[in-house]
């Protein structure tokens, strides 16, 4: 078989899969999408590249930093140098819109459903999207936030204002000393709400939205429901796959569908209610949203 014949293949079995899964929510009214980095990567984030060194050009230079995340664990020596990098990453990643409308097409295709989001991005994709805050689980923390760095107390703090001065004021990769943002309780400095070590602060919101998703789930524990996995690697597949996996394998009616590029897997046990569609997820969903 010539590489060609197999490509031609490949898009015909993707395509017959994708009118699979539009048939398959058409048919369904409630669906839990769970949320990996894959999303928003097809959405156009990307950490490394051409978008990297568009932003981070002076900090390359210096540090040798092959990629956003590099970067982002690196131990500066001065808090000024710090928010300097971290300003822009949360700037261009949490309050610049994403380059490719994803979020906004995946909207269109759930918005009449009864749905409910898990996501591990920190993004905020989904809710710049519409997607309603209390159908909303993000579990791992939100680039809109800071926290105290120790913490003093299990509070989060709305980041946009500060984030902007510093991108404004900032020189030579430095911010002003006078914006380091400090906790407005003890005093410390604040670090990100960002789950990377035990001092992750899960705030009153955090408790409330896992008890939406808790809620859901309950409500729904005998419907015929849609799990659908997007972008979802292998970094933390305690939190949305292995669950979704073991949902589908307790309730029968429910369905277990799977887009990632690169990284589709269905266990045995459910894969007769299962459809992985191994693809770029900006693609399969912009082909559902036409009409
Ligand atoms: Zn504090």
């Amino acid at each position: 078989m010539s590489f060609g014949m197999m490509t031609m293949k490949s898009m015909k079995t993707c395509s017959g899969k994708i009118e699979q899964l539009r048939g398959k929510i058409e048919n369904t009214d409630t669906i839990v999408i769970g949320a990996g980095a894959g999303l928003s990567t097809s959405a156009g984030f990307t950490y490394s590249g051409e978008r990297f060194q568009k932003y981070f050009n002076d900090f390359i230079e210096k540090y040798h930093f092959r990629n956003m995340y590099e970067g982002g664990f690196y131990p500066f020596d001065s808090l000024e140098e710090h928010w300097a990098y971290w300003s822009r990453y949360i700037y261009i990643n949490r309050y610049m819109d994403a380059p490719k409308p994803v979020y906004e097409n995946l909207y269109e295709l759930v918005k009449e459903k009864d749905y409910f989001v898990l996501t591990t991005n920190v993004d905020h994709c989904f809710q710049k999207a519409g997607f309603a805050k209390e159908r909303l689980f993000y579990t791992q923390g939100d680039y809109g936030l800071f926290q105290c760095q120790t913490p003093c107390k299990p509070y989060t703090y709305e980041n946009e204002a500060q984030v902007k001065r510093m991108i404004e004021e900032q020189k030579d990769m430095r911010i002003p000393t006078e914006l380091i943002p400090k906790c407005p309780i003890c005093g410390k400095p604040m670090s990100m709400n960002l789950r990377a070590d035990s001092t992750f602060v899960q705030d009153e919101g955090w408790d409330i939205h896992a008890g939406y998703y808790e809620k859901f789930l309950d409500t729904h524990k005998k419907s015929k429901i849609l799990f659908l996995e997007l972008g979802v690697g292998y970094n933390t597949p305690a939190i949305i796959k292995y669950p979704f996996w073991q949902m589908t394998a307790r309730n029968r009616s429910t369905e277990y569908i799977c887009i990632n590029k690169g990284e589709v897997s269905v266990p045995m046990d459910i894969k007769a209610r299962s459809l992985g569609i191994d693809a770029d997820i900006y693609s399969v969903v912009k082909e559902l949203v036409k009409v």
